[in-house]
């Protein structure tokens, strides 16, 4: 029930990705980097799972310090994620087999400098390295030039920034590279990857839903994605993202290969209509930003709190960090992202307040009673 792919075929150090080549399945540490052994370990359990490629989120000299020795204590096939310091790849790229940049984030650092002179940088670090690139887009965080083009449309504002870039990197004679197109809601991936590979058939492409949540919800929504797109031939390699605890990561790789031996074999689950309906809830799924490792433990709080409103149709998001929380909590009704020792929380736009870890489920209850009880009956 797969089709044949037509992309071409890309290598990231000795694995293929596109074309002909098998789904590869890939996953990423949700520990802070420089914390080596958490980081160790996620990366041993990410590898016990069977994980074809693990990416690493990377801020910080002290992360880099830490990448350096991650590298140098096992063989697996290593990603790094720029997250918003695009100079930071000429540092890690000896240490990693494909380096991820988001367009959307490339504006944060060297204003003066050009969206083309940044990509350059990019390519010619990966030239140097012999690393893959992935151009890494995010509804949640597109770049302000695209925004500005298309206010009201999402989707054509990610596509055309993909394939702009892909214009960009192939103007630069590279081609060893993966595009993905991502959002916390399955619908608007299927949208935005089906209109990208039918512009640029040939560029293999990463499929995932960000944020999609805890389990089931979370697989549920991924499972929706990739039905579509991979029995049309879309996806050469796919992350499945999931708010889970650190122990339990092993479940995004074995998520992964049994949406894809499903689908293979023609076992699609139907969803009803009104899947969609009724409460949301996004949660990031950590990385090495992730302010306190109690955010896995209130993402799952927040879930069994808000259990009594799941029959409006509202949306709570929870993220683990204070740098990409704000953004990614924009459309939400309620959102709330961690800090060290406070959890933030927004109601639409207006900020409520930051509040402690023991406090911040009372504050989200009342203003979800609020928000159900203004709602026109
Ligand atoms: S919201 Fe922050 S902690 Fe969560 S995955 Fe995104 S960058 Fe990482």
């Amino acid at each position: 029930m797969i089709p044949p792919r037509k992309t071409r075929t890309i290598r990231i150090r000795d694995l293929e990705v596109g074309g002909a080549a098998p789904i590869a399945v890939q996953s990423m540490a949700a520990t802070r980097t420089r914390d080596l052994e958490a980081t160790a370990r996620q990366i041993r359990i990410l590898s016990a799972a069977g994980a074809d490629l693990i990416r690493i989120a990377v801020d910080s000299k002290e992360d880099v310090a830490a990448l350096a020795k991650l590298r140098a204590a096992t063989d697996a096939r290593l990603s790094v994620d720029l997250q918003e310091n695009y100079r930071l790849a000429e540092t890690v790229a000896p240490f990693v087999d494909k380096v991820r940049y988001n367009p959307g984030h490339l504006h944060h650092h060297e204003k003066h400098k050009s969206v083309h002179d940044k990509v350059a940088f990019l390519v010619g670090v990966a030239q140097k390295n012999d690393c893959a690139l992935r151009i890494g887009i995010n509804a949640g965080s597109i770049a302000p030039e695209y925004d500005a083009r298309f206010p009201d449309d999402h989707v054509s504002a990610i596509v055309a920034c993909a394939i702009d870039h892909c214009a960009l990197v192939d103007g630069l004679g590279f081609t060893n590279y993966v595009v993905s197109i991502k959002d916390s809601d399955p619908r608007l991936v299927i949208d935005a990857n089906t209109k990208f590979a039918a512009e640029r058939p040939d560029v293999p492409i990463h499929l995932g839903v960000t944020e999609a949540g805890m389990p089931p919800e979370g697989i549920i929504k991924t499972r929706i994605a990739f039905e579509q797109l991979l029995s049309r031939g879309i996806g050469d390699t796919l992350r499945v993202s999931l708010t889970l605890p650190f122990d339990d990561k092993g479940r995004e790789i074995e998520v992964g290969r049994e949406l894809i031996h499903d689908i293979e074999n023609g076992r699609f689950r139907s969803v009803p209509p009104n899947f969609f309906d009724g409460l949301n809830i996004i949660a990031c799924p950590s990385c090495s930003r992730v302010e306190n490792e109690r955010f896995i433990e209130l993402a799952e709080d927040v879930k069994r709190m808000t259990a009594y409103a799941k029959e409006h149709d509202l949306t709570i998001a929870v993220m683990g960090c204070r740098v990409n929380g704000p953004g990614e909590t924009d459309d939400a009704d309620l959102g709330l992202w961690c800090g060290p020792n406070f959890v933030n929380l927004k109601r639409g736009e207006a900020d409520v307040g930051a509040f402690s870890y023991d406090d911040i489920l009372g504050k989200l209850k009342a203003e979800l009673d609020a928000l159900i009880a203004a709602r026109p009956r």
